[in-house]
């Protein structure tokens, strides 16, 4: 049993990450500020104990590193409203809060794993990014970057200090993960689609839809971050985690109106309405996963189906809890 740290472990994959870490019996530490995350993710784990607090704080980061065997950095500020409605605290939170934990990590001999994104990859839409694909990002002043440009430092920073310490780290780079609990609240398109056909409202494709991406189960991302993290030949490296089966947006759109059964409108929302203007979007996403598959056999088992389901059943029965 190990005593494990889940910074972000409120939020929707730390949550997860959670139950995943209490299953394979260790102790688990969450510090939230619960900024985008919430307590009900974590209320079915008593046995987890909850910290609130943000990862800016240096002295309750390194209180509760020390006595860990090991970090999970997944507290972040995420989703593209957060972003472009807070470009400043978001970019403190995931430069600075980030440079907190790790220090903590390196100062107290812990092993660390550090969340990144796709994101960081910019417009890059080559068939398969790889981890030592180009990034191409939009112009510098535009806070529309900030959250791939910070990622980015995050990632340099995770590795550079495990190099200079000793400690070993890994970097996920989390490519659209999905599932249950995740919200719709902060931009991410899946959840919205799902609550939007449940309620019988239209259902909003921004652009014109062309754009692809892949989704990628939580349950398959989950035991993948443990298992690089116990896997010495990642450390010091930057490993991507997703799926490779592909879609439109607009294609998700009818998949998702077609599963929920719902007769909802498709409509078509152009980026300049959807978001601030001059707001770019990823053409398409696609992930190289052969390292991951080298590393540590990485397969991913979950369809995109699957996860559909999971989703609806999940935004249904939180509708039918009593307030
Ligand atoms: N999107 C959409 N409708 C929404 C929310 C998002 O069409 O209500 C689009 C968004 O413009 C992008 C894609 O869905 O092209 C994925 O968006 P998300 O924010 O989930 O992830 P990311 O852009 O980081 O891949």
């Amino acid at each position: 049993m190990v005593k494990a740290l889940v910074t972000g472990g409120a939020g929707f994959i730390g949550s997860h990450l959670c139950d995943h870490l209490v299953s394979l019996g260790h102790e688990v530490v969450v510090l939230d500020d619960l900024s985008t995350g919430s307590p009900a993710n974590l209320e079915h784990l008593p046995s987890v104990r909850f910290v609130h607090g943000s990862i800016l704080d240096r002295a309750l980061v390194d209180e509760c590193v020390r006595g860990a065997g090991m970090v999970f950095h997944l507290a972040a500020a995420v989703g593209v409203h957060t972003i472009l409605a807070e470009p400043l605290k978001s970019l403190r939170v995931n430069l600075h809060g980030t440079e907190n934990v790790v220090e903590a990590a390196a100062r107290h001999g812990v092993r660390y794993a550090v969340a990144s994104s796709s994101e960081i990859y910019g417009k890059n839409d080559a068939d398969g990014l790889h981890e030592d694909s180009d990034r191409i990002l939009g112009s510098a002043l535009k806070s529309r970057w900030s959250y791939a440009a910070a990622k980015g430092i995050d990632e340099l920073v995770a590795v550079e200090t495990s190099r200079a310490s000793g400690v070993p780290c890994v970097v996920l780079r989390l490519f659209n993960i999905v599932g249950a609990r995740q919200t719709g609240r902060y931009g991410m398109v899946l959840p919205r689609f799902v609550a939007q056909a449940l309620a019988g409202e239209p259902i909003t494709v921004h652009g014109d839809g062309s754009q692809r991406r892949c989704f990628g189960s939580v349950h398959d991302a989950v035991p993948a971050m443990t298992r690089l993290l116990d896997t010495s030949e990642a450390y010091g490296r930057a490993v991507n985690i997703g799926s490779r089966e592909e879609i439109s947006i607009e294609g998700l759109a009818h998949r998702v109106r077609e599963i929920t059964g719902s007769a909802s409108e498709i409509r078509f929302v152009p980026y300049h309405e959807a978001y601030d203007p001059g707001f770019e979007d990823m053409r398409r996403r696609i992930p190289d996963l052969s390292l991951a598959a080298r590393l540590i056999g990485y397969r991913p088992r979950y369809r995109l189906d699957d996860i559909i389901k999971t989703l609806i059943d999940h935004q249904l029965r939180r509708r039918a809890r009593p307030a």
